[in-house]
């Protein structure tokens, strides 16, 4: 992959330069957008890898964004907001949103966020057809034979705590919303059971993080979901 084109969409001048200064002197290329309408066009027009996008927009709001970017385009989304309650992170994660940053935002969080986005998106490209097995520090499964191991070992897992560790598996890098797991792993009935939700996650990751020198393998974020960290 050539050096990814990230389009900034923030209407406030100072922080767009703070992101775009920051962007040039790590290598990437951007353009930018301070109102939703130029950034739902210059998304047609230039076809950009990643966005970082602002909520509070003069014209549109930013989930109005996401949501009409999403009828044609995958291209990975980072929401920069200074809205921090979990309901606007949930809206807009549900809209198709990648990630989430509060404002104010380290610098160095935002390009470990990006870093994690394009190694997805280098993945993504490399492999159409999704790979069989998958790999991620010392933890393994293999798709077509149902199993997962850690350091070798093979890990016995219910069914639903493999369906939730593949789910996860399958977004590395991505926050997933309690709803959205709900939906994929046990199906639309069970949609408001994030207590039932939080139980089998206790239990896979207590197959998974044990041990001393284990690492941390599933993020939680609480009242909006999880997150399968990429361990390097
Ligand atoms: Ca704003």
């Amino acid at each position: 992959m050539s050096k990814p084109l990230i389009l900034v969409v923030e209407d406030d001048i100072p922080v767009t330069n703070l992101i775009t200064i920051t962007l040039k002197s790590h290598g990437y290329r951007y353009i930018t957008a301070s109102t939703g309408e130029i950034a739902v066009m210059e998304t047609a027009s230039k076809n950009p890898d990643i966005a970082l996008l602002d909520l509070g927009l003069p014209d549109i709001d930013g989930v109005e964004v996401i949501k009409k970017i999403r009828t044609w385009s995958n291209m990975p989304i980072i929401v920069i907001s200074a809205r921090s309650e979990d309901t606007d992170k949930i809206e807009a994660l549900d809209a198709g949103a990648d990630d989430y940053l509060t404002k104010p935002f380290s610098v160095e969080e935002l390009l470990a966020r990006i870093r994690v986005t394009v190694r997805r998106l280098a993945l993504m490209n490399s492999n159409n057809v999704p790979s069989a097995v998958y790999e991620n520090g010392s933890l393994k499964i293999d798709f077509v034979s149902g199993c997962a191991w850690l350091k070798g070992e093979e890990l016995h897992l219910t069914p639903i705590e493999y369906k939730l560790l593949c789910l996860l598996a399958k977004n590395t890098g991505k926050v997933l919303t309690h709803k959205y797991i709900l939906q994929n792993v046990w199906g639309s009935s069970l949609v408001n059971d994030v207590g039932s939700l939080r139980v089998f996650m206790a239990t896979l990751r207590k197959k998974l993080e044990s041990g001393a020198d284990s690492h941390q393998y599933i993020q939680t974020h609480i009242g909006i979901g999880y997150r399968m960290l990429k361990i390097d």
